[in-house]
């Protein structure tokens, strides 16, 4: 029993070195002390000076006067670098993940280009998942707010005749998931011929959840003179192609330090059957300063199954999967982002690229299928420079 379980980088020792045995359906490839890092300390990080302000950009005053009013002081480094030659028209290829702003630093120049000219769907955005459409979208409203540029959000589990009306109603921008962008080309409802800005974010992201043929075919459609944006947070050679093809002397800039945040404290947790994981996790969620936190699970049916678990144990958690609708998944997130419940239940797919403020913990309750899931799960907390931790459970199903 781990009754007084405290996880900190002290205590490690407890954490012995395990071999799997389980006979799970998938085994992690990760060996698991990669999940252990101690956090930097705050003092050690060097903040970023950016060399402008989003006064000396020259946006247009009413952008100015928004980002002011959103408290948007100083440009982060992916916006004090990529801004400047994205308002000059070059391509870019921005290496950054989740959390380093990098949707104003492609928002921010495509706005300025439709106040200059505001040729109806001009810009379109594609993205991998239904959440972080949504985001970029709400983002675009909140920075293009009282200027009359309109979007359109095309995403997949939605109404599609709703979309359909949204596109012929002719939006400036339209931000969509593959998928769904692609049906509406074939349908003969959305045409792209006007297309003078095309940005594909998380496009690793997006081909390894195998929409790279997709993202082609589309491309296909679009003008080839036009300005392209590619924001990934890694180069793999599947996304090396794709900019050689689809963009023309494109401008890299990298805020990818290193893998993993400095400031996220890992650590393990080791268990012992699904019981002692079940029994482990309650314990730890009921600490306090488990404050907000997103547990991340492999399997659809397995996360549901935990959130309602969680929930009958006086835990009231909110769970997120590709067995969801799109409402379901919006009203679940609603509810931790209000902070109406502080557990969230995540599987990969559905927590990629969301956006949630002050998340003091993500546990991997399930380990991740490959490092880099690890990297995006952990991502979610320490946002913003603030602290966070991170605990991957290790050892049998
Ligand atoms: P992103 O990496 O684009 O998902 O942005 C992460 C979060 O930081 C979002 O909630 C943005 O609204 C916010 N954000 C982006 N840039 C800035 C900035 N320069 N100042 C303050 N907040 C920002």
């Amino acid at each position: 029993m781990h009754r007084n379980f405290k996880p900190s980088g002290n205590n490690r020792s407890r954490f012995a070195p395990h071999k799997r045995r389980g006979s799970g359906p998938k085994q992690s490839t990760v060996h698991y002390s990669r999940y252990i890092n101690k956090a930097v300390t705050k003092e050690e990080d060097v903040p970023y000076e950016p060399t402008h302000t989003f006064d000396t950009f020259g946006l247009n005053p009413r952008t100015a006067a928004t980002l002011r009013h959103l408290s948007f002081t100083k440009p982060s480094a992916i916006q004090d670098q990529s801004i400047p030659p994205a308002l000059l028209g070059k391509d870019i290829i921005g290496l950054a993940n989740t959390g380093t702003g990098k949707t104003a630093a492609f928002l921010l120049p495509t706005i300025e280009k439709l106040n200059a000219n505001p040729v109806l769907s001009s810009v379109l955005i594609l993205a991998p998942t239904r959440e972080l459409a949504q985001q970029i979208d709400a983002e675009f409203r909140r920075f293009a707010a009282g200027q009359k540029l309109f979007s359109a959000l095309i995403v997949g589990g939605a109404n599609i005749n709703r979309q359909i009306q949204q596109v012929k109603r002719g939006p400036h921008i339209i931000v969509g998931t593959p998928g769904r962008v692609k049906d509406l080309i074939d349908r003969r409802v959305l045409r792209l011929q006007a297309v003078n800005t095309f940005v594909l974010d998380e496009a690793d992201r997006m081909c390894d959840m195998g929409f790279e043929k997709d993202i082609r075919t589309i491309e296909a459609e679009l003008p080839k003179d036009r300005q392209t944006f590619c924001f990934s947070a890694t180069m793999t050679p599947n996304i090396k192609a794709i900019v050689e093809q689809f963009m023309n002397a494109p401008e890299t800039i990298s805020v990818v330090k290193n893998q993993t945040n400095d400031h996220i404290e890992q650590d393990v947790v080791h268990t012992r059957d699904k019981a002692h994981k079940i029994e482990i996790l309650t314990e730890l969620l009921s600490q306090p300063e488990f404050e907000k936190v997103i547990v991340f699970g492999e399997t659809k049916h397995g996360v549901q199954r935990l959130a309602d678990n969680l929930s009958n144990n006086n835990l009231p958690a909110a769970a997120i999967h590709g067995n969801k609708s799109q409402s379901q998944r919006e009203r679940a997130l609603h509810s931790f982002k209000t902070n109406q419940v502080s557990i969230l239940v995540a599987t990969d797919v559905a927590a990629r690229g969301i956006d949630v403020d002050g998340v003091s913990h993500v546990i991997n309750f399930d380990p991740p299928q490959v490092y880099e899931d690890y990297v995006h799960r952990i991502g979610r907390t320490g946002r913003a420079g603030k602290p966070g931790k991170a605990l991957t459970f290790v050892g049998q199903k």
